[in-house]
Parts: structure tokens; sequence; C-alpha cells
């Protein structure tokens, strides 16, 4: 597998490229675009003078537009890398920028949404394929962006039934340049899948942080002195972006209910399983999930190393 980005590309695969959102991935994108020189002309743009003023000193574009609409006229291909609840109004602020053929891709977490919210605004003979990097972290801001955020990671397409074929595969070779496998699959099927592996376990998360922030019987000091127990690796995923998370469960409310209805029989289960004090049924389903994380390590998705490769030697406490 791959461990940094390919050389650049002998020839750009658009022309003019616009990104709108420069955050975390708004500014990977820039710094993978740039580096392996995917456009001719990189645009960005974002509603936040102080993002628009650090994109600038950090020099990732080419160009930086004070509105969305400056940056998508003229534009080959547009990305909105903006909070999945704002993906309606950027593309109603570009819609009238746009020139024909142009593509219009995305990279939020929900896909049914944004397909609904972006598809009316967008003139006739433009292109919308969405798409969905399987890549991230929990910071935010264009600071916190890298060129290899995508490299070995998946990016799936959720091209609407009629998309034009060229528009799909240029936005293909798009993330498959920056190191990304792609899958192709419909919006709903990606929701559903995603609230499973992505948009249920923040969830968790977030309600067991909180969960332990409220608890009277054991001090905020004791949660944190003993997090190590498994706490902190909860922590990590409750840090990651407020505005983002609220837009995903807010735009994928069905598969997210239908996903936890099933989480809370299984926790129901083993309930009942402590209390009984059914041994055999515990080991079994601790035997099956070790099995998952071991696939998921096999296929490269996370290292082998004991405890994410912390380097323990290093750390003063536990
Ligand atoms: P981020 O770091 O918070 O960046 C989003 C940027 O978009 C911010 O600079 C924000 O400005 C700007 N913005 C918000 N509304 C805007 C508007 N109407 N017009 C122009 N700019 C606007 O977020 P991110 O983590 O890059 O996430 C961006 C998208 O990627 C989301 O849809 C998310 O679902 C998806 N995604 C995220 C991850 C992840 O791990 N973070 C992974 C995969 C996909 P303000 O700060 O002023 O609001």
């Amino acid at each position: 597998m791959p461990e940094r980005l390919a050389p650049p590309l002998a020839e750009p695969l658009v022309g003019r490229l616009a990104l709108i959102g420069l955050g975390l991935i708004g500014s990977s994108i820039a710094r993978a675009a740039q580096h392996l020189k995917l456009a001719d002309r990189l645009v960005v743009s974002d509603a936040s003078p102080e993002v628009r003023a650090r994109v600038r000193v950090l020099g990732i574009a080419d160009e930086v537009t004070e509105t969305s609409a400056e940056a998508a006229r003229d534009a080959d291909m547009v990305i909105l890398c903006v909070p999945v609840g704002a993906c309606g109004t950027v593309a109603a602020e570009i819609g009238g920028a746009l020139k024909p053929g142009a593509i219009v891709s995305d990279v939020g977490s929900v896909k049914g949404a944004v397909v609904a919210a972006v598809g009316p605004h967008l003139p006739a003979g433009t292109h919308l394929v969405p798409a969905h990097p399987v890549a991230g972290t929990e910071y935010s801001g264009p600071d916190a962006g890298f060129a290899t955020l995508f490299l070995n990671r998946w990016s799936i397409l959720t091209p609407p039934e009629g998309t034009d074929a060229g528009a799909t595969d240029v936005t293909r070779r798009l993330w498959e340049a920056m190191g990304a496998q792609v899958e192709i699959m419909t919006a709903q099927h990606h929701d559903l899948v995603l609230a499973i592996t992505s948009h249920v376990p923040h969830l968790i998360a977030y309600n067991i942080v909180g969960t332990a922030a409220d608890l009277e019987t054991v001090t905020q000091s004791e949660v944190i002195k003993f997090s190590a127990g498994g706490f902190r690796d909860f922590t990590r995923i409750a840090a990651s972006d407020p505005t983002m998370w609220r837009d995903v469960f807010l735009s994928n409310k069905d598969a997210v209910l239908e996903m936890l209805g099933r989480f809370n029989e299984d926790l129901a289960a083993l309930q009942r399983a402590i209390r009984w004090g059914d041994g055999e049924a515990l080991f079994d389903l601790f035997a099956r999930t070790r099995a998952i994380r071991r696939g998921i390590i096999d296929i490269g998705q996370e290292t082998p190393e004991p405890d994410f490769g912390r380097r323990h030697g290093e750390e003063t406490t536990d």
C-alpha cells in the first residue's frame, strides 16, 4: 500500500477547480491538489473572513475569493466542503454562476440530504456527483488539513441515476489521484452503511463522555485520571466538530434511528447476560468483535500496533 502521494500528474485532470469551505477536508483537498497538480487553477472560498485570510497566508490555493459564486464562476469542477446543513445554501449561491458542463461535487458525510438540497439549485447541463471521503480527524479548520489525508482511504461516490458517466469518471479519477479507493453506491445505501460505521459510533462516544461528565459519585478528575481504561479512546471521537455532527444527525435521521433501535436491542441482551451471569453469551460476542478488528487491520484501515501505536515509554502518568 502506498505511504506517500504519487508524483504530480503529467496533465491536470480539470481546468479550474473551485473548493468552497476550507476546513479540515477542503484544505486537505487543496494541499493534495496543489502537490499533485490536479487542476490548472485552484480557486477557493469560505464564508469566514478569518479562514480566507489564513488560507492566503498558508498559500494553499492560486486564488481566494470573497464569495462562493466568484469561485464557482467558469469552474470546471466545484467541490462543496462545508457542513452538510450548509450545502443547499452554497448551491443556491453558486447555481447562477455555473457554466454548462460544470461538475458539482461535495464531501458531506450524509448523501441523501445533500442530493435533495443541492440538486434543485443546479442549472440544466451541469452534473451533480456527490462524494464522501471516509477519512478525517477530530480537528477542524484550514490548519488541520494535510495532503495525505485520503491516502489508502475510501471515497464513496453516489451519482444519482442518469448522471453523466464522464462526470462520474472525472470525480473518480480525482479521488484516486489523491490516493483514495473509490466505491460507487446509491445515496440511500451510503446513508444506511455510514449510520452504523460512523454516525452511531460518534453518538455513542458523545453520549458516554456526556454521561461521565454528569456523574455525581465519580469526580471529573477521576474520569480524566483513569481515562486510559478505555474512556479516552471515546473522547477522541467525542472531540469532533459540533457543527458538522449536529448536521449529520439532523440529515440522516431515519437511518440513524433504525441503527439505534438495533443497538438498543443488542445492548438490552448484553444487560440481560450480565444480570443472569451468562458468561458464554458475553464471551461469544467479545470473540466475534475481536475478529472484526483483526479484519480492519488486515485490509490496512488500522495500525496493528497495540493501543493505536501510542508510545508508552514516553508517558509520565498511568
Ligand atoms: P470544518 O473544518 O469545520 O470546515 C468547514 C468550513 O466551511 C469552515 O471553514 C466553515 O466556516 C465553512 N463554511 C460553513 N458554512 C459555509 C458557507 N455557507 N459558505 C462557505 N463556507 C462555509 O469542517 P470539515 O471537517 O472540513 O467538514 C466539511 C464537510 O466534510 C462536512 O460536510 C463533513 O460532513 C464532511 N466530512 C468531514 C470529515 C471529518 O472527519 N471532519 C470526514 C469526511 C467528511 P465557519 O467556520 O465560519 O463556519
